[in-house]
């Protein structure tokens, strides 16, 4: 068996979850692998709501105009009715734009696109995802972890400080552990099929039979593809036929029309759904991230998207603690992380209870994850004063400030990039608090180095705001608040006598 030198992280699993982690570890600059099981990527469209709080994320990884270029809108849901009429709604609420709300519209692009994408992104970034090659055993030791690989024929050992199970809701890494993954089964079964498909139009989600849990088939033209997406409730038992001939078949029953045909099936697959999370997210030096931590039912476009979300919370915490920050602050992950996926998995089980009785497929604001929210983690700290505008724990918005030489600039790109941003209201450019590695100080006012005409961040004389990697705020100071900034930084940043991993 072949035995590799120390790499800090090995990502188990090349979904969403694992790529996300990867390219946020790659541009970090820290040493990790990533594999997969599967010989090629993964070729279905399961998850292809991409909601505006990953779409922000997406623009940090530096991916979001491909993906946008790359996918589309979702079309209105057009309801049809037995006499073959039709009403159409629109999938969300509308929402006007705004400056603290770049993204406001969930974006629609196949799962394996948004893949794709990533991979390409991890590519330019100089990593590549391990294909064929599966993780098949793994014993934490003092330090880090000694994980067993298997490539076709060969067995591989390596040894890393940490291991990511991303490897979707059958985890093995979740198995090993010994990790509980208690919840309900939904006493639902589906079919999902990508498919070239004539007789209907691309401008809507056509949906036949709503209500009806036995007959509902909706059909959906996926952007920037030339295929459709089939979803449809199954039986429990027995094999759904899933070649283009069985879902015609399935389809004429459902709609009572004979001029939907159906000429090709790129991917098909029957599931059950069910909600289930697991009991812990972290043993030692292993994690869980994605699909093996929850699942749930696809009903508001969820589980992609707190995929990416848990990855992208865990990427830069490891990274501090690998470069010296304490321990503790891997901890943060399961504690932000766990009560997210709890609450995800609470609304989607409503809006499939609401989609049975009620049939439709409307999606409110509260599927777009714009208000996550971590104030009760033991990283918040309020340190100015109650009524201040930005509360620890809360997403940071963005906002059209100015550069000191009036040009624009929005709050996002200076928060994009692996770093903590600390804002500071002050009355010239330079910073009250040290510069520091990871850290940017920007300082805010009248003859500071960024403008706020309209008072967007509302700081207060001498206020601080300091934002986390991941775009939360993670602590707020009035004009006292110099040292506990430094107090703070200390729990996320190196120690002073690094106790390296
Ligand atoms: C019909 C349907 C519709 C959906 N719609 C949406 C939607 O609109 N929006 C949304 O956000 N989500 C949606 N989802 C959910 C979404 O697809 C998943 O939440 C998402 O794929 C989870 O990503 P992941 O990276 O955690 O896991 P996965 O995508 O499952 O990836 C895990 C990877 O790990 C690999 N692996 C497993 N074991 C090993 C091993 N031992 N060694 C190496 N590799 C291994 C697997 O091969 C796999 O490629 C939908 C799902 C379905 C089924």
């Amino acid at each position: 068996m072949e035995e590799q030198g120390k790499l800090q992280v090995l990502i188990c699993g090349a979904g969403a979850a694992g790529l996300t982690l990867a390219i946020d570890l790659a541009r970090r600059g820290l040493s990790f692998r990533i594999i997969e099981k599967l010989d090629r990527p993964f070729g279905g469209s399961r998850g292809k709501g991409i909601q505006p709080r990953t779409q922000e994320v997406f623009e940090d990884l530096g991916i979001i105009d491909r993906i946008v270029a790359a996918g589309g809108l979702y079309p209105a849901l057009r309801e049809y009715s037995e006499d073959d009429s039709y009403i159409e709604k629109s999938m969300g609420e509308p929402r006007d734009p705004s400056p603290d709300v770049p993204y406001f519209i969930p974006l629609m692009i196949p799962q394996f696109r948004t893949e794709e994408v990533m991979r390409e992104r991890l590519a330019e970034l100089g990593h590549r995802v391990d294909f064929g090659c599966e993780l098949i055993g793994f014993e934490q030791e003092v330090g880090g972890v000694r994980a067993r690989l298997k490539k076709g024929a060969r067995e591989e050992l390596v040894h890393v400080s940490y291991l990511v199970g991303a490897d979707g809701g059958r985890s093995f890494v979740r198995s090993v552990l010994g990790i509980d993954f208690p919840g309900q089964a939904l006493g639902m079964r589906a079919i999902v099929a990508d498919v070239g498909l004539s007789g209907l139009d691309r401008a809507a989600w056509h949906q036949f039979n709503n209500g009806d849990m036995a007959r509902v088939a909706m059909i959906c033209p996926l952007a920037g593809t030339d295929l459709f997406q089939i979803q449809a409730p199954v039986p429990m038992e027995g094999d759904p036929d899933l070649a283009a001939e069985g879902l015609e078949r399935m389809i004429t029953e459902r709609t009572g029309r004979s001029d939907i045909k159906i000429s090709s099936v790129s991917w098909a697959s029957a599931y059950v759904m069910s909600a289930r999370l697991a009991d812990r997210y972290r043993v030692n030096r292993t994690f869980l991230v994605g699909d093996a931590a929850h699942i749930h039912p696809p009903t508001g476009g969820q589980g992609l998207n707190t995929s990416v979300q848990d990855a992208y919370n865990l990427g830069w915490k490891l990274a501090a603690v690998l470069s010296g920050a304490p321990d503790a602050l891997l901890d943060t992950y399961e504690e932000e992380r766990r009560p997210i996926a709890a609450d995800v998995l609470g609304l989607s089980t409503r809006l499939l209870a609401g989609h049975r009785r009620q049939g439709g497929m409307r999606r409110g604001g509260d599927t777009h994850q714009l208000d996550i929210d971590y104030s009760g983690s033991s990283l918040s700290y309020n340190g100015s004063a109650r009524d201040a505008r930005f509360h620890a724990g809360k997403r940071m918005p963005d906002a059209t400030l100015t550069g000191a030489a009036g040009q624009p600039r929005r709050l996002f790109d200076v928060l994009t990039g692996p770093h903590w941003t600390l804002l500071m209201s002050a009355q010239d450019y330079r910073p009250a608090v040290a510069a520091r590695e990871g850290l940017r100080a920007v300082t805010v006012g009248h003859r500071a180095e960024l403008r706020d005409p309209s008072n967007e961040l509302g700081l207060t004389e001498g206020g601080f705001l300091l934002i986390r990697p991941d775009g939360y705020v993670g602590a707020t100071f009035d004009a006292t608040g110099c040292h506990s900034v430094n107090d703070y930084l200390a729990r996320c940043f190196p120690l002073p006598t690094p106790e390296r991993q």
